[in-house]
């Protein structure tokens, strides 16, 4: 990777030689494998090794997981907040993992729409709950250094499975408790 850095460098009309640049390659080459990582990751696995007993069935939201991710198309990062929440069915999972998820599916060359499906669809695989909601609200650089440069547009992504998607009731519980502020 280090040696295609110093390519894009001279493309860009840039001296690969001049001292603030002359380690520049390895640094990015090392930041592009932390950015990616998640390509190493098992996210049903997380999911999998945490899960506990437990009889309620009342919604467990998180709110707010900040993320980071790279988009495919101009391979520029796009980041924001995920909200996932789940109906359990007999099982919980550990709330970091939930955290864990979101991040493994984000470090990734991706597109918001597959990465909010894959978080769903990873939760339901793996903990079999009642339903499953995931609200991704993100700001792409690609949209706001270049093309259109809309400063201040968010995109946001649902997928709604289950009960969720079912129970129209449900998922507006669901859209009133991620509007709130955790103070509220
Ligand atoms: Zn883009």
């Amino acid at each position: 990777m280090e040696e295609l850095i110093k390519q894009m460098l001279l493309e860009l009309g840039e001296d690969p030689a001049r001292e603030g640049l002359v380690k520049t390659p390895g640094r990015v080459a090392r930041a592009w494998t932390e950015i990616t990582a998640g390509y190493k990751q098992h996210p049903g696995e997380m999911v999998r090794s945490a899960l506990f007993t437990a009889e309620g069935k009342e919604m467990v939201v998180i709110n707010d997981i900040d993320f980071f991710s790279v988009c495919e198309h101009h391979m520029l990062p796009f980041f924001g907040k995920a909200h996932v929440a789940y109906i359990p069915n007999g099982k919980i999972v550990g709330l970091s993992k939930i955290a864990r998820v979101v991040e493994a599916y984000a470090r990734r060359l991706q597109v918001q729409e597959r990465m909010t499906a894959q978080i769903a669809t990873c939760l339901m695989d793996n903990l079999k709950p009642l339903g499953v909601a995931v609200v991704l609200k993100a700001q792409h650089l690609c949209m706001m250094m270049r093309g259109i440069q809309k400063q201040n547009s968010h995109a946001v992504t649902s997928e709604m499975l289950g009960c969720f998607k079912n129970d129209p009731k449900t998922r507006a519980e669901f859209l009133t408790l991620i509007r709130q502020k955790p103070w509220d």
